[in-house]
């Protein structure tokens, strides 16, 4: 009889010790921003289509609070298939008012979106920038930072290279031209230099909710950057487009409401975060689903079209079973620990009462 009741106690004992670790797992801040890329030059002729679309994008976003991460081509000739205008055309000035009028506002945060956008035709998948010799970066970053500063007014200390693909030489080009922050696509790119701060997208847009959900369930503050494009957004592209603006704002929101998360800017995380801006700080939840689709999933799908299909998107149920590999551990631990804690003052009771009964006996 006494040693069932030792092992419920024992039982009990474990089960509130994970369950205790289960609450400590769901603790710590959820940082999430949005890194809206390739805003670009105005259309060569016609209206512009985008710039409504990106008007509503914004409003959306400060409806809901969020200051996004606008990523700017500044010297776009062509975007995808589509020749453009100069800035300084009509169309292009009031794009140029738009960026300006925002950011004086503190509405978006800006970043410089490498300079023409060029693909390399010798190199699938790589911008225009990684592979060439680092003066030659320096020299294509630099123009396009002097460019981007006569549109918005202020120099922009962001770079998000084109196709998230740079190299070692791009991050040395960067130091040397004054950019303080390299934002790629997390698990891709080289190594990260200590003067320069790395905030990765995370996430694609369709799996941010998802990818908030399971960073909160980590210990400790998480950053999860979503990516999203003009061709992602039914408004504008509705070939392409996956997500309407009002499933956007609604996702938003339904991720505002998650307890523990909190709005953020690249801008935002290196001056009022920067021990968070460095690769090591990205967590298990954030980082699982990008890299797993990036490194697993992607190549096989590149084999599978024969290389023609640019994005590939996965249901998130796919990736989420694994999230338990890095979970479990966790829990684990910290149950070891509390069980071996309670075990030794239950010990250390006994021998106590023990050493009582023989001092008691002896007085007898
Ligand atoms: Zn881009």
């Amino acid at each position: 009889m006494p040693q069932r009741r030792f092992i419920l106690g024992r039982t009990l004992t474990l089960l509130l010790a994970m369950a205790a670790s289960v609450g400590v797992l769901g603790q710590g801040p959820v940082l999430v921003g949005l890194r809206y890329d390739d805003f670009v030059g105005p259309p060569a002729k016609g209206p512009d289509q985008r710039l409504r679309m990106e008007n509503a994008l914004f409003a959306a976003c400060r409806r809901v609070g969020l200051v996004p991460t606008v990523s700017v081509v500044p010297a776009a000739k062509r975007y995808l298939d589509e020749n453009l205008g100069p800035w300084d055309s009509p169309a292009g000035r009031q794009r140029v008012l738009l960026l300006r009028s925002l950011a004086t506002r503190g509405a978006i945060d800006l970043a410089q979106h490498g300079y023409r956008h060029d693909f390399r035709p010798d190199e699938r998948e790589a911008s225009e920038v990684a592979g060439l010799p680092e003066a030659r970066q320096r020299e294509m970053i630099s123009f396009g930072k002097q460019v981007l500063r006569g549109l918005v007014g202020r120099s922009v200390t962001t770079f998000v290279p084109p196709a998230n693909s740079y190299d070692a030489a791009t991050l040395d080009a960067l130091a040397a031209t004054g950019f303080q922050v390299i934002s790629g696509m997390l698990g891709e790119g080289p190594a990260h230099r200590e003067d320069l701060m790395y905030v990765p997208v995370t996430v694609e847009f369709a799996h941010l909710e998802d990818a908030v959900r399971n960073a909160a369930a980590y210990p400790g503050p998480t950053l999860v950057i979503a990516m999203l494009h003009p061709y992602e957004i039914r408004d504008y592209a509705e070939g392409t487009g996956q997500h309407s603006m009002a499933e956007i704002e609604a996702t938003l929101l339904r991720i505002k409401a998650i307890s523990g998360v909190e709005f953020t800017s690249i801008g935002q995380v290196q001056r009022e975060h920067p021990e968070l801006a460095c690769a090591s700080h990205f967590r298990a939840a954030a980082e699982l689903t990008p890299r797993f689709r990036s490194r697993v999933f992607k190549p096989l799908v590149y084999l599978a079209l024969g290389g023609r299909q640019r994005w590939a998107w996965w249901p998130q149920e796919v990736y989420r079973g694994v999230r338990w590999v890095f979970a479990v551990p966790y829990a684990g631990g910290i149950t070891l620990v509390t069980g071996v804690g309670l075990a030794t003052v239950a010990w250390r009771r006994r021998q106590w009462r023990r050493s009582g009964r023989r001092r008691l006996r002896r007085a007898r």
